[in-house]
């Protein structure tokens, strides 16, 4: 079931929505590849409806699967916005879409989870990353976005010195 709110429910009362949200609803893409999305989105919110818009505030929950940039580790990373507002106008030029009286709140849920991703995962602040003898190696399957510019130096480096 998709995370939308149907306006004629809504002008009676508020609406509290709970539950999860299917990754593959949420569909959230992140281009770097060391953090996955697997898992189903929880959420908590209670929605109201204000003179030009909605209100919806509450709490979003979605576990990560991660990997360390630094050692390589997978881990789980629990992102929770517990205090999670949005202001929706329904009219106006940046208003929200209305199909069929409801609502879909997944496009603004997914912008602000995507905002909280983590830049850099890392398993433990203090992770001291992988033993020096496999930090080469490391660096070609990690995460840098950059990963072969690093060894290149090296080889032409090592060519000057011998
Ligand atoms: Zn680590």
């Amino acid at each position: 079931m998709p995370l939308a709110v149907n306006l004629r429910h809504l002008e009676a009362h508020n609406i509290s929505l709970e539950g999860s949200l299917p990754s593959e609803e949420l569909d959230i893409n992140p281009h770097d590849e060391v953090i996955q999305v697997r898992q189903p989105l929880d959420y908590g919110l209670e929605v109201q409806k204000l003179e030009d818009g909605l209100l919806i505030q509450g709490r979003l929950h979605l576990v990560l699967e991660c990997q360390c940039v630094r050692c390589l580790k997978p881990f789980q990373y629990q992102l929770t916005l517990d205090h999670w507002t949005c202001h929706l106008p329904l009219r106006g030029e940046d208003c929200a879409a209305v199909v069929n009286d409801c609502v879909d709140l997944t496009p603004y849920v997914r912008e602000d989870i995507l905002l909280e991703f983590p830049r850099h995962p890392l398993c433990n602040s203090e992770c001291r990353g992988l033993p020096r003898t496999s930090i080469g190696k490391a660096r070609n399957i990690g995460g840098t976005g950059k990963p072969n510019v690093g060894s290149a130096v090296w080889a032409e480096l090592n060519k000057l010195k011998f």
